[in-house]
């Protein structure tokens, strides 16, 4: 019964971090003003907001103008249910827990919106440093994010962020390691697809993490 419990908690934060998705870029309240639909604009009743649930009813389509509401929204939900569980199993620490929940949201941003919400990371940012004073994170990260926003490095300044919320995760070599398989990753990618245009990496460190992660288990 608890697990079906924390399993929605982690829905409702999935729903609110898809909500923050939505909202940060048009710069519309995160906490103020009612749930609305982007298209036709018309309020959301309690029943449209369920998570996972009234997307499935709906069939990700809006109730009054059918628009398609985007997928990344249930995958979004889905995922956060389960991240919550298995940090209340015990599978994942704190830092791992956390760092999953940044990661799809940075990822869904990524996808979306081919931006990195700078605000959203720093809250991130501050709770690990909050949780984690004696951790050292490598700060060569940050100052290559400064670097890469100034000079053409072929890898954003969001990457370089990530790594550095990554270190309170992940040990330096570890992160070497995800590096080179979040490149291989997009290089695949890269050829695998038609359209020669510069690709999302944090989607990329994101399934490479999830890798390093479900490794130990299966090794
Ligand atoms: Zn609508």
């Amino acid at each position: 019964m608890d697990s079906i419990f924390l399993f929605l908690i982690g829905t409702v934060f999935g729903s609110f971090f898809g909500l923050i998705i939505e909202r940060f870029p048009t710069g519309e309240s995160i906490i103020f003003g009612r749930s609305h639909c982007d298209s036709c604009q018309k309020m959301l009743a309690v029943r449209d907001l369920i998570p996972l649930f009234s997307q499935l009813i709906s069939r990700s389509r809006c109730r009054f103008c059918h628009s398609k509401i985007p997928l990344t929204n249930f995958f979004l939900e889905f995922s956060c249910g389960w991240i919550f569980l298995f940090a209340w199993w015990n599978w994942l620490d704190l830092p791992a827990f956390l760092l999953l929940l940044l990661s799809l949201i940075l990822s869904i941003f990524d996808l979306r919106q081919h931006s990195f919400p700078l605000g959203v990371w720093l809250i991130f940012a501050i709770i690990f440093i909050s949780l984690f004073p004696s951790a050292f994170p490598p700060y060569c990260w940050l100052i290559l994010a400064i670097f890469a926003e100034y000079f053409d490095l072929k890898i954003g300044s969001g990457d370089f962020l990530w790594l550095f919320t990554a270190s309170f995760a992940l040990s330096f070599l570890q992160e070497i390691w995800l590096i080179q398989l979040a490149s291989l990753l997009g290089i695949f990618y890269y050829f695998l697809r038609k359209k020669r245009t510069e690709i999302p990496f944090i989607p990329f460190l994101t399934i490479a993490y999830l890798m390093l992660l479900l490794a130990p288990q299966i090794l």
